[in-house]
């Protein structure tokens, strides 16, 4: 017997489907002649137009997939899924396009309730009425057995009645909206929270943008500048200062103050925060989307816009230096413009006192690297540009 193969997949889809929706424009003007599957259901409405196939298949006609009034697009997109196959025939396995469990809780009763799908030309062997299949099995049975004169319609067959009744229980059909409301919601909170993260970005983007500039460089207090020298010498890369969290030496031996050290470099000017710095260095209001998202007491719509606080974890920012005419350059340059203003024989008396309590501070405190900048000629091991002439 003739096999219907993928090949004639799309076209009976599509051939459902269409079906499917003259019944919902109720545009068919056939009567009705089939009960639907339960007693309570309204009656269905008309019968569509004869199924897609050639003389030559199998000698039971194709299954007719009709609506029943009143169940939901969804409910009916559900039904066709279930009864969506790939191929069957006589004496073999039936390949359907989807898993049961695959397409949605229930799906089988969700089928059951919104579409009944007829074998043309064959009565149910009890009521005698149409054969509305009631499950894969009973559409086994049919078209692969040819057991279709025993078979009982979906309104016949106990067991299919006994899980359409658990199926329409209050408590269960009370989990399932609850399911379905809490998977909607999930999908609307995936595209607030995106949103959100998009604006966060755009402001990162607005605020910090790689600015290159000729300028001087400020001249700002010892212990900035030495701090920033620090930055541009042990610092891992050699054009953007990589956050001070990757280093594989901290910028001092304790780790304290770090942070605080850092960032009086930005406010001093003479390094920048890299726009490549994550989003989570920076300090926003609401601090995230979850926080916003409790405080409009669960309410998407109503989470607040991020605002990007004038605060950041410095110790997880990508910084540069802006003065030259690219970042390489512009390292060099302020490396340069540091290690002179740094060197003490060329300090005036009040930056000498800053430079010695900078130091007695570093011992106590900040650690080797400072110092080890004070005293000078010692190269870092992990430097890769080379040392800047002092006169350039
Ligand atoms: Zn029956």
């Amino acid at each position: 017997m003739a096999r219907k193969r993928k090949n004639t997949r799309a076209r009976d889809k599509q051939a459902r489907r269409e079906r499917v929706h003259r019944e919902q424009r109720g545009s068919s003007s056939q009567p009705s002649e089939e009960p639907p599957p339960r007693g309570d259901e309204p009656p269905a409405p008309a019968t569509i137009a004869p199924p897609v196939q050639s003389a030559v298949e199998a000698a039971i006609d194709e299954p007719v997939l009709t609506p029943i009034v009143g169940a939901s697009a969804e409910n009916i997109e559900v039904a066709c899924r279930y009864w969506q196959w790939n191929a069957y025939g006589h004496g073999e396995s039936t390949l359907w396009s989807e898993a049961v469990n695959s397409i949605a809780t229930d799906a089988r009763s969700i089928a059951l309730t919104s579409a009944t799908l007829t074998v043309p030309g064959m009565a149910c062997a009890r009521c005698d009425g149409p054969l509305v299949l009631s499950s894969r099995a009973a559409f086994d049975r049919v078209y692969r057995l040819a057991n279709g004169a025993e078979e009982s319609c979906a309104g016949c067959d106990e067991s299919t009645q006994v899980q359409l009744a658990r199926f329409a229980e209050p408590k269960r059909q009370a989990r399932r909206i609850e399911a379905t409301r809490a998977a909607a919601v999930r999908e609307i909170e995936a595209g607030f929270r995106q949103a959100w993260e998009s604006a966060r970005s755009a402001r990162i983007s607005d605020a910090y943008r790689v600015e290159l500039t000729e300028d001087d460089i400020p001249e700002v207090d010892v212990r900035t500048e030495a701090v920033a020298l620090a930055m541009l010498r042990y610092a891992p890369g050699s054009e953007v200062i990589a956050p001070l969290c990757e280093w594989s030496t901290p910028l001092s031996a304790s780790g304290d103050g770090q942070s605080e050290a850092v960032a009086s470099t930005v406010r001093g000017g003479l390094l920048r925060i890299h726009p490549q710095t994550s989003l989570d260095t920076f300090v926003w209001e609401p601090t995230s989307f979850d926080q916003g998202l409790r405080e409009a007491e669960g309410l998407h719509h109503a989470v607040k816009p991020p605002e990007l606080l004038n605060r950041y974890r410095a110790a997880s920012a990508t910084h540069y230096s802006p003065y030259g005419a690219g970042l390489g350059a512009a390292a060099a340059r302020l490396d340069a413009h540091l290690v002179a203003r740094l060197e003490p024989a060329g300090m005036i008396a009040p930056r000498q006192g800053e430079l010695v309590a900078t130091g007695r501070r570093g011992d106590h405190r900040r650690g080797p690297a400072i110092l080890r900048l004070r005293a000078g000629p010692t190269q870092p091991s992990g430097r890769t540009r080379e040392p800047p002439d002092p006169s350039a």
